[in-house]
């Protein structure tokens, strides 16, 4: 994904809007972990920039990158992402002490 200057500029205010929580499945993203784990917060688009949506921070939120990955440009998010989310991401979580 094409990473513009706006948007590496809105995700601190984005994530502490958001308080670090996955608006996809309302988990809470691990800001200390690496980046290409699945539980680190990316901002994901609210409309896929395919679709017309802009950087600007309306159009930002918090997502786990592996939410974020399985949304893909679908205009809605498939409604069983939380689930398969909790079960993914819960041990990850737990491990790094934030459930
Ligand atoms: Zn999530």
């Amino acid at each position: 994904m094409r990473r513009s200057t706006s948007y590496q500029r809105h995700r601190p205010a984005v994530l502490e809007r958001d308080g670090y929580v996955c608006q996809i499945c309302q988990l809470p993203t691990d800001p200390n972990a690496h980046p290409i784990d699945d539980t680190y917060p990316v901002l994901d688009h609210h409309s896929a920039v395919a679709w017309g949506g802009g950087d600007d921070i309306a159009n930002l939120r918090t997502a786990h990158r592996w939410c974020n990955e399985w949304k893909a440009d679908d205009l809605d998010v498939n409604p069983r992402i939380p689930e398969f989310a909790a079960v993914r991401l819960t041990p990850m979580l737990e491990r790094a002490g934030l459930l």
